[in-house]
């Protein structure tokens, strides 16, 4: 008996005979993913009522579930969570990896006006609509790799109006999608070209864009800033984290992706739910992090489409940070299989398989502030991804096909490949 918990009543769904199932509920060092065989769970109101093996589950004297479903030994796994992701935007930007392959770096692509800066342009130009139409077929990719709770962030708008339409796409996306939406609103992410200076943009996004923002009735929860050299000083993020924090959001910051911007230590200091990337971050920084518990989320994908160092994944876990993972899916790295992340994870940063899907699970869960996903355990919610690799060392390591054979949120099957090959 792993989980006990009081007399279960009408149960709605009963999961058996899941050859493993990772409940990221560890017991120690020596299975920090809490990994049960043989395993059955019972879903009630879309939220995990009881967790056992298949022969307890039998032997249970409560009344049957109303359905049962039989996994047939296959692995059962907790719901993805992505925690980073940028991917409600207009256009693309494909051209720009040949220009990176001919040695361009990203800041010198963003200053020649592409990067970001055409994004922008791409996102304004656009309508609410079409951003919805085009972002809603990102968020079914991440579906069928086991996403059920993805972050998205603006900053494409870089004014009120085209941050409130970007605000306004996520919120009717979330509407129209399967998948848990966690809005962000990232009032800096780089200076649009009307702004003489940095300073007078984050004076306008602290006096003008965050009050209003934050007087909407579907305000995020979060509020970020892109704490870089050349982007954003460390002292101009201070001052929006600041006001973002008066105004009751909670706060997260892109820090030190490409130099040592003192983003890890400020993160710290504000108390930030996240600090992401961490590329080139001091071990001070980190160090403060983990006093403060700050998630670090760690972004290989984009290092790799960068062309950039991996960050220190094994320092930042050495100093006790919870290490969470993302796929910063952007129109700069569009990357929308988790599994490769944790690929690179394991192979470029040497995580180990479980570490690494403790980050897109229980630690990715950390870093958007929630506990009732990314575990499967009582009280969560009843989000969970049946796949058909034999065990879960496979999901870094057998890269590169379909593996996912449903995926359900709150108890409710939201993906099946097996109906999406018969539609197609
Ligand atoms: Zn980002």
């Amino acid at each position: 008996m792993i989980v006990s918990l009081a007399p279960v009543e009408s149960p709605g769904l009963a999961v058996v005979n899941a050859g493993e199932l990772v409940t990221c509920e560890g017991r120690g060092s020596g299975d920090p993913l809490g990994v049960l065989e043989d395993a059955a769970f019972v879903v009630e109101g879309g939220r995990v009522s009881w967790v056992g093996t298949t022969k307890e589950f039998r032997r249970k004297s409560f009344s049957k579930p109303a359905k049962t479903l039989d996994v047939g030994g296959r692995l059962v796994l907790p719901g993805l969570v992505d925690p980073h992701t940028h991917l409600v935007f207009a256009g693309s930007r494909e051209d720009e990896l040949e220009r990176k392959i001919s040695g361009e770096s990203y800041t010198s692509i963003l200053k020649a006006g592409g990067g970001i800066q055409r994004t922008v342009r791409e996102t304004r130009k656009a309508t609410a609509s079409r951003i919805v139409k085009e972002s809603k077929e990102r968020v079914r990719q991440l579906l069928r790799g086991g996403v059920t709770t993805v972050e998205v962030k603006t900053g494409y708008g870089q004014d009120l109006k085209g941050e409130l339409k970007m605000l306004e796409a996520i919120r009717v996306l979330a509407k129209s999608v399967d998948v848990g939406i966690v809005p962000t609103f990232m009032g800096l992410h780089a200076t649009p070209p009307e702004f003489a200076s940095g300073g007078d943009y984050v004076r306008y996004a602290v006096r003008e864009m965050l009050p209003e923002v934050a007087r909407r009735a579907s305000r995020p929860r979060f509020s970020d800033c892109f704490c870089e050299t050349g982007v954003f000083s460390r002292d101009e993020c201070s001052k929006y984290l600041k006001a973002s924090a008066e105004l009751g959001f909670s706060l997260k910051i892109h820090a030190d992706e490409f130099d040592d911007s003192g983003g890890a230590s400020l993160a710290a200091a504000a108390c930030c739910v996240s600090a992401d990337h961490l590329g080139r971050s001091s071990q001070e920084g980190i160090s403060a992090m983990a006093k403060k518990r700050v998630t670090a989320v760690l972004l290989p994908g984009t290092s790799l489409y960068s062309g950039i160092g991996y960050a220190d994944a094994r320092g930042i876990i050495g100093h006790g940070c919870s290490v969470a993972l993302g796929t910063d899916l952007s129109p700069n790295s569009w990357v929308e299989s988790p599994q490769f992340v944790m690929s690179l994870a394991c192979n470029a940063m040497k995580m180990s398989p479980a570490e690494a899907l403790l980050g897109f699970t229980k630690h990715a869960a950390g870093a958007l502030g929630r506990q009732d996903i990314g575990a499967l355990r009582v009280g969560c919610s009843a989000d969970f991804v049946v796949s058909s690799l034999p065990n879960y060392r496979f999901i870094p390591y057998r890269v590169g096909g379909d593996y996912v054979e449903t995926v359900f949120r709150r108890g409710r099957m939201v993906f099946s490949a097996e109906a999406s090959r018969d539609q197609a």
